[in-house]
């Protein structure tokens, strides 16, 4: 099976599928494993499967495959749904502090995320993050002069799959960061943001031609662009620790997905600290 396939492109076709299916609760755990071992010949636990489905040479076998691609009723953009979901759950396992995916929970936690990731209206939330954080300040509008609160979403590390278009493209991982140009948020997040800081909220932006999650005046509804409340000088880019300190600090409520890319800064290691104590 699998013919005119590369070696790499077959293992990952298969093991993106019996994520997928998994993940689905199409398949159990230990059907995925026996299935691995007949269709490849590979003695994979499903840990092992979701490892390589976030390695390099998956991600770029899977990318290879043509557009136009589709087998058991699935396409490429449904093979590429399994390695956000690996991903995702490489990098919590990452982030948990060096404890491991318990075996058991795999398949409860493959259909979580995918459920958070694809389940509204089937956009792609390419960023996940283990965890996150609010960072609440204030600054003063620059249209009435007033001042209002503004909002950042802080996380701990993170894999954003957005540009990875090329075989040799690789995702990008990194560790603590500010998401910035947020065009979506997964529904748990939305929920959490709206409900403490609802200034941060969509907006069409006529300097950058999109919408997306922005901050807003409360008192004229002006935008707060994120170029203005994260550059110099801006409430999102303190010098000092007791700046960084003077940020009012919500805990997230689990992990996080969205279409966002990251700014990274010194200063937000020392966000890292507070919330380790
Ligand atoms: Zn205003």
């Amino acid at each position: 099976m699998h013919k005119g396939l590369a070696n790499a492109g077959a293992k990952a076709v298969v093991a993106a599928h019996a994520l997928l299916d998994i993940a689905n609760g199409a398949l159990l755990q230990e059907e995925a494993e026996a299935r691995l071992r007949t269709q490849l010949g590979l003695h994979w636990s499903v840990l092992t499967c979701i490892q390589y489905l976030s390695g390099k040479e998956a991600v770029g076998a899977l990318k290879a495959l043509p557009d136009e691609w589709s087998e058991h009723g699935r396409t490429k953009l449904d093979l590429l749904q399994a390695v956000v979901m690996a991903l995702a759950v490489v990098s919590e396992a990452r982030g948990s502090r060096g404890g491991k995916v318990s075996g058991s929970k795999l398949a409860l936690r493959l259909q979580e995320v995918r459920a958070t990731a694809f389940g509204g209206g089937g956009v792609e939330l390419t960023f996940t993050a283990p965890s996150y954080a609010l960072l609440n300040s204030s600054t003063s509008c620059w249209k009435c002069g007033e001042r209002t609160p503004v909002t950042s979403v802080w996380v701990p590390s993170f894999v954003d799959f957005a540009d990875v278009e090329e075989p040799e493209d690789v995702p990008e991982v990194g560790g603590v960061a500010t998401l910035r140009g947020i065009q979506d948020l997964d529904d748990q997040v939305a929920a959490h943001v709206r409900q403490v800081a609802p200034w941060l909220k969509l907006g069409h932006s006529e300097t950058a031609q999109a919408t997306y999650w922005v901050n807003h005046c409360h008192h004229c509804d002006a935008l707060q662009g994120d170029y203005f409340v994260m550059g110099v000088n801006g409430p999102f880019s303190p010098q000092f620790h007791v700046e960084a300190d003077a940020l009012e600090l919500i805990p997230g409520r689990g992990p996080l997905h969205a279409h966002a890319s990251a700014a990274q800064s010194g200063w937000m290691d020392w966000i890292a600290e507070r919330l380790a104590v």
